[in-house]
């Protein structure tokens, strides 16, 4: 099964990626948090990359729900539950198979449920501002300009480190980085960070 295959070859792919950028998220959330991102997310998606031999017989958008419940219990703090509730979630969208369609579905749902469990908006400096833009050109490019899905999650790709640039300047207003008040100006959002990296190899993988 092909689409199987793609997903499985994308968790390989972030999975390798944030062991490969734990020091520098770690370093991040150093700034303004705990200094525990990198190893969060390295431990988290290492975990669901180790399934794959359970993954081997299952449905893509059953992997997908299993690669959010395994971050939900691997990850911890605050990235854990709104990364792994949001795949779990958002995994339904993709019961049909993977199509242009049914990805931009899969988007929205993930968006709509990291802001609604942890309150953030567009400029609380947290995943919400790479991932809001993201979000918005992958749909845009598919629905109105009729783009290819590989050229929308390139463009995508683009919107969200902007979104991650965006976070530098900002105060934080949700989660740790918020306890800083001013002092968190000035600093790049590691959560957001993350998600562009995985946005990255998830079109790499496309690719
Ligand atoms: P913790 O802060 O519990 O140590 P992590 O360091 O793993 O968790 O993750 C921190 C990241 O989580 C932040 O950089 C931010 O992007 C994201 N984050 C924190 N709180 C929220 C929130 N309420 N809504 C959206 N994202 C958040
Ligand atoms: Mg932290
Ligand atoms: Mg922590």
């Amino acid at each position: 099964d092909t689409q199987r295959e793609a997903v499985l070859a994308a968790l390989d792919n972030v999975a390798a990626r944030l062991a490969d950028e734990k020091k520098y998220l770690t370093n991040l959330d150093s700034e303004i948090g705990d200094a525990d991102h990198g190893t969060n997310m390295e431990r988290g998606f290492g975990k669901a990359a180790e399934k794959r031999d359970e993954f081997a017989e299952m449905d893509p958008h059953e992997i997908v729900k299993n690669i959010g419940t395994t971050l939900i219990s691997n990850v911890g703090g605050a990235a854990g539950p709104l990364y792994g509730g949001s795949i779990m979630f958002s995994s339904q969208e993709l019961q049909d198979g993977i199509t242009a369609e049914t990805s931009v579905a899969f988007a929205e749902a993930y968006l709509e449920k990291v802001k609604d469990r942890g309150g953030a908006q567009v400029g609380s400096k947290t995943m919400v501002d790479a991932l809001t833009p993201a979000v918005h050109t992958y749909k845009k490019s598919i629905e109105q300009d009729d783009l290819p899905p590989l050229t929308a999650l390139a463009k995508a790709v683009d919107a969200a480190e902007r979104g991650v640039e965006f976070t530098v300047p900002i105060k934080a207003l949700k989660g740790r980085a918020s306890f800083l008040d001013w002092r968190s100006v000035g600093h790049q959002d590691p959560g957001a960070t993350s998600t562009l990296f995985i946005m990255e190899e998830l079109l790499r993988t496309a690719e």
